[in-house]
């Protein structure tokens, strides 16, 4: 892999200050955080940023998650190695890389053409072929490829689009953005049957998920 000392060193940092110390504790999780090269997925002129604690800009008017974020929103899908997961807002493929080697299959969709091409160019690089993007709205699923044992919405949503939890597999995880446009609540769904339990999950901030169920 393509990478400086300096990259690896940072991104152990990144583990060990931002995401360890603030509570999360999968291993599995924190190992794949340790490997997948950050940097990778965001553009050259924000590299040298690449393992800080924040959300940096890659084109189109879209970002890529702080890193914290990512991990908490994975550690809340308990992923298990025969999991199929949906993610809906591929942006730069960094979270979709990192579902990619705790789970089976992913499938991402992504609204934007061109970020959904820059976001397979860095899947590609880093060797992952678990990971399907899709250019479409997202806001209606992928019904071809459900159900789904985990759903990830990575973009903010009024309300969580009925399609998701209609192909949200039974015992699967859900988690998205809910609120308004500048703020929002992470919320974990747990389906047990046509039961969807219900767990606020602590406040973000996340780009609109625009679409026929979103924005
Ligand atoms: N998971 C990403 C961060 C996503 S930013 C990462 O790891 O980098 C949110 C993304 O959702 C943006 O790229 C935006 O274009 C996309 N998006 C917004 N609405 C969408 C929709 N209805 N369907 C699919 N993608 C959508």
């Amino acid at each position: 892999m393509d990478e400086t000392a300096e990259q690896h060193r940072e991104r152990q940092e990144m583990v060990s200050t931002q995401i360890a110390a603030r509570g999360i504790t999968d291993s599995r999780l924190l190992t794949v955080l340790r490997t997948v090269p950050r940097h990778i997925f965001v553009p050259e002129e924000w590299r040298h940023q690449a393992y800080l604690d924040t959300p940096l800009p890659i084109g189109e008017g879209q970002t890529i998650s702080q890193p914290y974020i990512v991990a908490l929103m994975t550690a809340l899908l308990e992923l298990k190695p025969t999991d199929r997961v949906l993610e809906i807002g591929t942006g730069s493929g960094y979270q979709a890389a990192i579902l990619g080697l705790l789970a089976e299959t992913v499938i991402s969709i992504e609204r934007i053409p061109v970020v959904a091409a820059r976001a397979e160019e860095h899947l590609r690089q880093i060797g992952l072929t678990n990971v399907e993007v899709l250019v479409k709205d997202g806001t209606d699923g992928y019904s071809p490829g459900a159900p789904y044992d985990a759903i990830l919405a990575t973009a903010g949503t009024p309300s969580v689009p009925p399609p998701l939890l209609e192909q949200l597999a039974d015992h699967g995880r859900l988690v998205a953005p809910v609120g308004g446009q500048d703020l929002q609540e992470l919320v974990l769904i747990r389906r047990e049957g046509d039961r969807y339990e219900e767990y606020p999950e602590g406040a973000v901030r996340f780009v609109p998920l625009i679409g026929e169920h979103g924005w």
